[in-house]
């Protein structure tokens, strides 16, 4: 099974994933290797790559994801102290897994996103 299969199947429930949210555009579910207190991936039920690949037409589902993610977070508790939305795109940023997402992390201090260029 390829990687970008992986989110494809906790979408359908084919494979365990700790499901937080889903509704006809999105689905939200637990990191297998968390890497803050609270770290969720958002994920569009539709296979997009990339963020690189996003369509014109693919805008509400963007919006949705960022959308779910503030709801999420007050859910989890975290959005009163805050936390952080990543998008790796490609390689460069480290994306592992071809089908787009975004990880919502917070519950902790999160410190510097970034070294120095
Ligand atoms: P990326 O590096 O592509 O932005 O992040 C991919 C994320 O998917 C990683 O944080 C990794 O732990 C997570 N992940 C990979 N396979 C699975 C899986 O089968 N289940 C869950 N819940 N998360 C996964």
């Amino acid at each position: 099974m390829t990687e970008e299969m992986i989110f494809s199947k906790i979408i359908h429930r084919e494979i365990p994933a700790d499901i937080v949210y889903q509704d006809d555009l999105v689905t939200a579910f637990r990191d297998i290797a968390c890497q803050a207190p609270t770290h969720i991936l958002i994920v569009p039920n539709k296979l997009i790559p990339t963020l690189d690949e996003v369509a014109e037409e693919d805008e509400i589902i963007l919006g949705r994801m960022m959308l779910v993610a503030t709801k999420i977070a007050k859910r989890e508790g975290i959005a009163e102290k805050g936390y952080r939305l990543i998008v790796n795109c490609k390689d460069n940023a480290g994306q592992e897994v071809y089908h787009l997402h975004m990880h919502l992390l917070g519950g902790k201090p999160l410190g510097s996103l970034l070294g120095s260029c």
